[in-house]
């Protein structure tokens, strides 16, 4: 028994010897027939052999994923794949013997798929279509690149092998991409920012419009070598541009650098420069690098005027308190000679009462601290008025600076004396006894009666003197003991020393 036919999968299949006497097996169904063989036997093992060949093949043109068919003339399979069955929705053995119009309800694909194969078949020379397939369940439609060979049936008919290969996920994908291409075009395009994208290994950087126009480029020319960018920096900025850049390329990935450029036609302006590496190779290293730059010479000359403003405000500040130091030290030079003049009697030069009184509180208070004592003495001239009287004020006058005088040049650097009223003198002995102030007051006395003083013939002091010590509870008692004494003095008829001791 003959194996089944392998292209109609009839088992209708017999051998038989023809009129020369040659033995073969045919299908009575399709009317394939196998080689020819001398004699029965043979015919059925050839046969065998052929429809094994024909099973491999067969297996192989179902397994293909490209559709692959076979057409006479009229357009009906004579063979179609299981691919092809799937398009169809039917299997491979229903497709045999219809034509496309029994599956596809598509009129204007089918009779495109007629006249097609006809042209093929006509011509005679194997050709690759283009074409579109609609699914017949879900019409999907689908696109094929075809090759559609004209072949020669058994009997000389015409028909045509078609293999048809599926591109439509291809050709999706390719529209994705380039949907996306013309998108990002469009954004570089429209972006208001300067927009480059580096490609680090052909060292070509393709920039937008807007990039161009800040730069000064013309608008047309988006590419660029890596060597242009670094050209049109700014040569001061150019190292630290470069290494950081370098720093993002191998580090980070990251780059921002606010910096100077120069445009095309040699002006500068300032820009903020940003990127990120956004592709590496497998070995992680960067292939693309992309960012935006962003003109900042305005905010720089906005920062560059404040900083000026800020510099002169400084140094104003510094001439300003440089003004105010020398005013305060003038007003100070100026207080300390209003103290000066405070304390100071215009007519002698000496120390006045307000000096002398402080000069009390001072001794005073060394004194409580240390608990050495110190002298008080009260002087007053004698009989003045009648100078005044005789000689005139002016005579007077000059008799009291003659008088200061005397006692400037009768006391030591460590004593004091002060003109305390009209003719009254003060004088302060520090550190002192009663002994040690005796001498300083006689000295005095001795002084002025012994001096020549103008006009008058003869001058004379009348002096209170007084121990201050520490029991005291303040300065004005050791000077009304020192005032008793002086009026003792005047009393006991003038020029004298009246040295008044604590009471026992
Ligand atoms: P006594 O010996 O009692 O002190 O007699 P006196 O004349 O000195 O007494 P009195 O204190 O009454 O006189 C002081 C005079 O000193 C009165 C006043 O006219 C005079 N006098 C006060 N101040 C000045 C001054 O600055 N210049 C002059 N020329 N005379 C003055
Ligand atoms: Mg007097
Ligand atoms: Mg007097």
């Amino acid at each position: 028994m003959p194996a089944p036919c392998p292209f109609c999968r009839s088992s209708e299949t017999q051998v038989a010897a023809d009129a020369s006497g040659q033995w073969s097996t045919h299908c009575t169904d399709c009317g394939a027939s196998g080689p020819r063989a001398g004699d029965h036997d043979e015919a059925l093992a050839r046969w065998a052999h052929a429809c094994e060949g024909e099973v491999l093949l067969r297996t192989v043109i179902d397994e293909s994923p490209d559709i692959i068919l076979l057409k006479d003339w009229n357009g009906r399979f004579l063979l179609g794949n299981a691919a092809l069955a799937t398009l169809y929705g039917t299997t491979p053995d229903q497709l045999v013997g219809k034509d496309d119009g029994h599956f596809n309800p598509n009129r204007e694909q089918v009779d495109f798929y007629l006249q097609n194969v006809r042209s093929v078949m006509l011509g005679g020379e194997t050709q690759l279509v283009q074409e579109s397939s609609t699914n017949a369940e879900t019409g999907e439609i689908r696109h094929f690149h075809s090759i559609k060979k004209p072949l020669r049936g058994p009997d000389g008919d015409r028909r045509i092998l078609v293999i048809a290969h599926d591109v439509t996920d291809l050709q999706r994908a390719h529209q994705v991409i380039e949907e996306r291409e013309r998108s990002y075009a469009y954004a570089m395009a429209a972006a208001g920012e300067g927009i480059w994208d580096w490609n680090v290994e052909r060292g070509i950087v393709t920039h937008n419009a807007s990039w161009c126009a800040l730069l000064g480029f013309p608008p047309e020319e988006l590419q660029h070598p890596i060597e242009v960018f670094a050209a049109h920096l700014h040569e001061d900025d150019r190292g630290t541009v470069l290494a950081s850049i370098e720093t993002a390329l191998r580090e980070s990935g990251h780059y921002c650098h606010e910096h100077r450029m120069r445009r095309r036609d040699g002006s500068e302006i300032w820009v903020l420069d940003r990127g990120e590496v956004v592709e590496r190779d497998a070995a992680g290293r960067p292939i693309r690098m992309a960012g935006c730059v962003t003109d900042i010479s305005a905010r720089k000359r906005d920062e560059q005027a404040l900083c000026k403003a800020t510099e002169a405000l400084a140094e104003m500040n510094a001439r300003l308190e440089q003004k105010v130091a020398e005013r305060t030290a003038a007003l100070a030079r100026a207080n300390e000679e209003l103290r000066l003049l405070a304390r100071h009697d215009a007519l002698t030069g000496l120390p006045n009462r307000l000096a002398g009184n402080e000069r009390l509180s001072d001794e005073f208070i060394r004194m409580k601290r240390s608990g050495v004592p110190y002298a008080v003495v009260m002087m007053d001239l004698d009989h003045f008025k009648s100078i005044n009287d005789c000689h005139g004020h002016a005579v007077g006058d000059a008799v009291l600076r003659h008088t200061a005088e005397v006692l400037r040049r009768s006391i030591r650097e460590s004593d004091f004396v002060a003109r305390f009223g009209g003719e009254e003198f003060l004088a302060i002995i520090p550190a002192s006894d009663l002994s040690g102030a005796r001498v300083v007051g006689e000295k005095i006395r001795q002084s002025i009666e012994a001096s020549t003083a103008p006009i008058v013939e003869r001058l004379t002091v009348s002096l209170g003197l007084a121990l201050a010590t520490p029991d005291h509870d303040d300065i004005h008692v050791a000077m009304r003991q020192a005032d008793r004494g002086l009026y003792r003095a005047k009393r006991s008829g003038r020029n004298q020393l009246v040295i008044m001791t604590p009471a026992p």
